[in-house]
């Protein structure tokens, strides 16, 4: 197969890797259908973070399930599925709380590298969420979504306790802020400020309110 790989920060190649087999029983292969760059694959790439060996870059996926190992129980071949950036096994007491990111199980799915066109997914019934039928092509990107950006920000805002009647300030507007501020929304957040360090664009305006601007008015 094809995959990405990062050699050194600036030096990313689009390689042939080996395919990916069942390793664990629990484990899933899976037909990337979309896959993209995290801002966390920037800091590798922007030498923040040192590339000590070529590394499989991406973590952020969807895709059709091809294959799943023998104790692999809900995840079904044929299904459109959106997995998460950590493989959890959503049974543990962490998983049960709701942390699903520090499971006692947990895989980072950025060792394994979903910006190919197969990926082996580890703890594939507590990692993959199937959708009840194949997405039409247009709604992948928003799926893709689901697979970092929006759980990260989802959890910012439960974190901080938005709901009916708070005021929440989301500190930057990148993918997972505005996410956030979605989430805060949706959990019924009274007001939401986010901050930014540029102009909103004006489509987001009217939902969107920029502190800055409101500090001399109230
Ligand atoms: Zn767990």
């Amino acid at each position: 197969m094809r995959g990405v790989v990062m050699h050194a920060p600036g030096d990313v190649r689009v390689e042939d890797r080996d395919d990916p087999t069942i390793i664990a029983p629990t484990d899933a292969i899976i037909r990337v259908s979309a896959t993209c760059i995290c801002g966390s694959d920037l800091w590798p790439y922007h030498g923040i973070e040192h590339v000590h060996e070529p590394a499989a870059m991406g973590h952020e996926y969807v895709g059709i399930v091809e294959e799943v190992g023998s104790e692999v129980k809900k995840i079904t071949p044929g299904q459109f599925v959106v997995g998460s950036f950590f493989a959890s096994d959503n049974t543990c007491e962490i998983c049960q709380a709701g942390y699903h990111s520090s499971c006692i199980n947990r895989k980072l799915v950025g060792s394994i590298g979903t910006q190919a066109q197969l990926a082996r997914i580890p703890l594939a019934d507590g990692t993959l969420v199937a959708t009840p039928e194949l997405p039409p092509a247009d709604l992948i990107p928003s799926l893709l979504a689901a697979s970092d950006v929006l759980g990260t920000g989802w959890f910012g805002a439960v974190a901080a306790e938005a709901g009916p009647g708070k005021m929440v300030a989301v500190v930057g507007d990148g993918a997972v802020g505005l996410l956030a501020v979605l989430a805060a929304k949706q959990l019924g957040a009274q007001r939401i400020i986010a901050m930014s360090r540029h102009e909103p664009p004006p489509e987001a305006r009217p939902r969107v309110r920029c502190h800055r601007h409101r500090r001399r008015t109230g």
